[in-house]
């Protein structure tokens, strides 16, 4: 009879501690979702970084198309200001031409009015019988008269001679400045022609940059608005952790015990056991390190609880009791001050007040003591080390 009920207030005792371990296991779980963020960090970091340099070649893609098009502008400007200067150049020799025709008329009336007077000439010579210079000469009446008509002969060869090399040095000017603007016209026309063969090449392929400069401003928007989600998704993640670190940074770092509980001080300081639990001494001592640090180290709850007791003792000083149910108690006593209230609910590694000295103390000190329930379901003062694992 008596062992059955022993075995079962093992097992109520057993159910207690599994009860409790799931109760406690709020710190494991900060660390597993504080785990499972950061490598989602990590990740949305390389993420990150990966649209970050697709970004930064998408603009460099957009500002190297920009130089080519402002390249093409250059050029086809260039070029239509050369084009302009052989519309200029081709109106010039359209009057230079006009002005040749003009001359051209002239030079033909001369040469008409010349070739008429030549031809009334011959007709004149050929009329006047068989007259020879011969016969003129021969009815000269003396030498001086000799000479004298064949000077008039000599004049009026000369200047036969000269209607025809005049007649023969128009037509060669006519023809000569004919060619001149006829070469000018051809030649500024295939220059027109060259021009505006470039120009059209170079709207084309500008229309191409164009086209290709829109595709790659929308790559550019894309690759923007795909970083700005990561963007935000990071912030999303940062500001999760931020909040778990928030919580774990008044929690200790340490493993949690078998029921889960934490060691009562922080990570970063953990202080130092300066006396355990035994017969003579109901809890555990952690020092930490001196009056240089009174009032200065957070004591931590080792678990989530209510607050039941807050108040000022002579023996145990400031004291903090926190029940986390199932016969569990935690007691913090010495406090410098206290940073809770009575009946406040705490989470596993809230502040419950700052370490010190006041009671029944020789220096600044957490006085932990653990109650739970023992084998035969009484709550007792139990070895907080068995609840509690040091992390130094
Ligand atoms: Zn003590």
């Amino acid at each position: 009879m008596k062992r059955s009920k022993r075995l079962i207030s093992f097992l109520l005792c057993f159910a207690m501690v599994l009860g409790c371990c799931s109760l406690f296991s709020g710190a494991v779980n900060y660390e597993q979702q504080k785990n499972e963020l950061n490598s989602l960090l990590a990740s949305q970091k390389k993420e990150l970084a990966s649209l970050q340099n697709d970004l930064a070649r998408a603009k460099k893609e957009v500002a190297d198309q920009l130089v080519i098009i402002q390249l093409l502008y250059d050029e086809m400007n260039s070029y239509q200001n050369q084009l302009n200067t052989v519309v200029s150049l081709i109106s010039e020799y359209t009057a230079l031409a006009k002005a040749k025709e003009a001359e051209i008329q002239v030079l033909n009336a001369q040469i008409q009015k010349n070739f008429e007077y030549f031809k009334t000439r011959l007709v004149f010579a050929q009329e006047s019988g068989n007259m020879s210079y011969i016969d003129f000469l021969l009815g000269s009446s003396d030498l001086s008269d000799i000479i004298s008509r064949s000077e008039v002969i000599n004049d009026m060869l000369e200047h036969d001679r000269k209607i025809i090399e005049d007649l023969t040095a128009d037509k060669k000017a006519v023809e000569a400045a004919k060619a001149e603007v006829d070469a000018a016209l051809k030649e500024s026309k295939a220059k027109e022609a060259e021009y505006e063969a470039i120009v059209a090449t170079l709207k084309e392929k500008k229309a191409e940059a164009d086209a290709l400069l829109e595709t790659l401003q929308g790559n550019q928007k894309k690759a923007q608005a795909a970083l700005n989600i990561v963007n935000a998704a990071k912030k999303k993640t940062e500001d999760e952790i931020d909040k778990i670190n928030k919580k774990l940074a008044a929690m200790s770092a340490s493993k949690p015990g078998p029921t889960g509980f934490i060691w009562p001080l922080p990570a970063t300081s953990p202080g130092y056991i300066t006396q355990k639990f035994h017969s003579g001494h109901s809890g555990l001592d952690i020092g930490v390190g001196g009056w240089v640090n009174n009032g200065k180290i957070p004591a931590i709850s080792v678990a989530a609880g209510d607050v039941v007791r807050v108040g000022t003792y002579s023996d145990w000083g400031n004291l903090v009791v926190v029940d986390h149910g199932g016969g569990y108690l935690s007691y913090y006593a010495h406090l410098d001050s206290i940073s809770v209230s009575l009946g406040q609910r705490v989470i596993q590694g809230q502040q419950v007040g700052k370490i010190g000295s006041t009671g029944q103390s020789t220096g600044p000190h957490l006085h932990l003591v653990i109650y739970a329930p023992d084998e035969n379901g009484n709550f007792v003062r139990s070895d907080p080390e068995k609840f509690v694992i040091y992390p130094g």
